[in-house]
């Protein structure tokens, strides 16, 4: 049962071929068998997924439909989840059970969809190997020794193993599309405002958002149906009609203009990769899609100023773990200063550490101009390579990661080299645009994900290419040899 999509299980619990509660045992002990070589998932959590698979079982019996309705599920341990240890895998919040549902938690549930866990990831969601995970890296299950990507590695490890069908990520300079490349699957990170940041643990407020992680383009299409929409309880998220991106998904590709931005395809790019996309690009043309080169040229200046203005905010963010309200404390403090100060040092990772101190320092008195205000103008001159062009091409296309999946410690020891995998990625997130990453072939036995860019609440656009190009191939279909059993 595990190597179907979601559409696919949809239909079968549709037909009672099978009901939830069987296809939630039989991904829970998948999930049982391969967590040890993975550490996809820092909690299982089969109680709570039985009794939601029964009450799905009991819609369903009652006449109640829907596409997630009894679907196993896991969820970025980044959302609240009411009454389920709720980590950012962190120390600080090792103990912490979230009192409360996220919004987008509390749809998917409403949906009927079943969670079978919380994932693992970067230590909040600041990484892009999820080697800063307090519980340990993920495997990338195409390469026991490759990292799957960051932040929301082990969402993109689970699906791609089929420990579950589809999963939550969020990315907030590439940690849904990066993870979806390396590993091998389809992840859609929308819009910034269109799905609720309600519940979601803040790393840069400015720059998050919450989308699907799947096979397909069309699974993920049914994910974020039910995630997206108007949240009056997150003071970002748009009032626009209800989506469906369902309907559009079949429309042809004839006379869609796709740009290639010259500065996503030179140096830096593995020439493997390169000629991965090319062929992917190749399929598009086919397809009736129209080819333009077009030039983003503050794409340098992207990596620079999301680390001033990601680490500012996650700077102001992470001050409220403060060893008092709740998350971890130290013990015996001798004072306040010293619960404040022992709290944070023993409670915090290293790589989350040097951001909060990198971000109160752009943001300090004296550099703040120099730094920050910089940077935000820096930010509007990136936004608007964008709007300039898509005023001559409706996407934009190149590859997610300039490299395919390093191995586990290749960069650990060095935060810049680490920083520059998500070159193609950032920028999207600086302007709060949609992107998709989808899986275009291989180099090594690695996979390689193409990134497509839309303008402003273009995912329906992205989503119609994604899926009309995945009718042409096979790539997402293929199955990781690591774990093949
Ligand atoms: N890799 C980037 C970072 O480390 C992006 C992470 C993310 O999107 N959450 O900040």
């Amino acid at each position: 049962m595990y190597d179907k999509t979601l559409a696919e299980l949809s239909a079968g619990l549709h037909a009672g071929a099978f009901s939830s509660r069987e296809l939630t045992e039989e991904t829970l002990k998948r999930i049982h068998a391969l967590n040890g070589t993975l550490n996809a998932f820092i909690s299982i959590t089969d109680d709570v997924a039985l009794a939601e698979a029964d009450a799905a079982d009991a819609r369903r019996a009652a006449g109640e439909r829907g596409a997630l309705l009894g679907i196993p599920l896991a969820h970025k341990d980044i959302f609240c989840t009411k009454g389920v240890k709720t980590s950012c895998a962190s120390r600080m919040l090792d103990s912490f059970v979230a009192p409360y549902d996220a919004t987008v938690v509390a749809r998917l549930r409403q949906a009927g969809a079943v969670m079978v866990g919380k994932t693992n990831m970067d230590e909040f969601a600041m990484g892009s190997s999820n080697e800063t995970s307090f519980y340990g890296p993920v495997r990338n299950p195409w390469d026991l020794n490759a990292v799957p990507g960051g932040s929301s590695g082990g969402s993109a490890a689970a699906v791609a193993a089929r420990l579950v069908t589809v999963a939550t990520g969020t990315d907030t300079g590439g940690s849904i599309r990066q993870p979806a490349a390396l590993c091998g699957v389809t992840g859609i990170k929308p819009s910034y405002g269109q799905v609720s940041r309600y519940g979601m643990i803040a790393f840069a407020s400015s720059l998050d958002q919450g989308g699907p992680l799947a096979h397909s383009a069309e699974d993920c299409a049914i994910l974020l149906d039910a995630m997206a929409g108007f949240d009056p309880r997150d003071s970002t998220s748009l009032e626009r009609p209800a989506p469906d991106y369902l309907s559009t998904l079949n429309a042809p590709l004839a006379g869609v203009r796709i740009g290639l931005p010259v500065e996503y395809f030179g140096e830096g790019l593995d020439v493997q990769v390169d000629g991965v996309i090319q062929e992917a690009v190749r399929t598009l043309q086919r397809l009736g899609a129209v080819l333009k080169t077009i030039s983003l040229p503050n794409t340098p200046l992207a990596v620079p100023t999301y680390y001033v203005l990601a680490l500012a905010e996650a700077s102001s963010n992470l001050a409220r773990y403060d060893g008092v309200r709740y998350g971890y404390r130290c013990e015996q403090p001798r004072d306040l200063q010293d619960l404040y100060t022992r709290s944070r040092s023993e409670g915090f990772g290293a790589e989350v550490k040097r951001r909060i101190m990198i971000g109160t320092y752009t943001l300090s008195a004296g550099y703040y101009d120099a730094y920050y205000l910089k940077a935000q103008k820096v930010r509007r001159l990136i936004s608007n390579d964008f709007l300039r062009a898509f005023k001559e091409v409706d996407v934009i296309l190149g590859p997610t990661s300039p490299t395919v999946a390093f191995n586990l410690g290749e960069k650990t020891a060095d935060p810049v080299t680490m920083y520059l995998s998500d070159i193609y990625t950032i920028a999207v997130n600086l302007a709060g645009l949609p992107a998709i990453s989808v899986p275009a072939g291989f180099v090594g036995g690695r996979p390689v994900g193409m990134q497509m860019i839309g303008g402003y609440w273009r995912e329906a656009s992205l989503l119609n290419i994604a899926h009309r190009y995945q009718q042409e191939t096979d790539w997402h279909t293929q199955m990781p040899t690591a774990v093949d059993r």
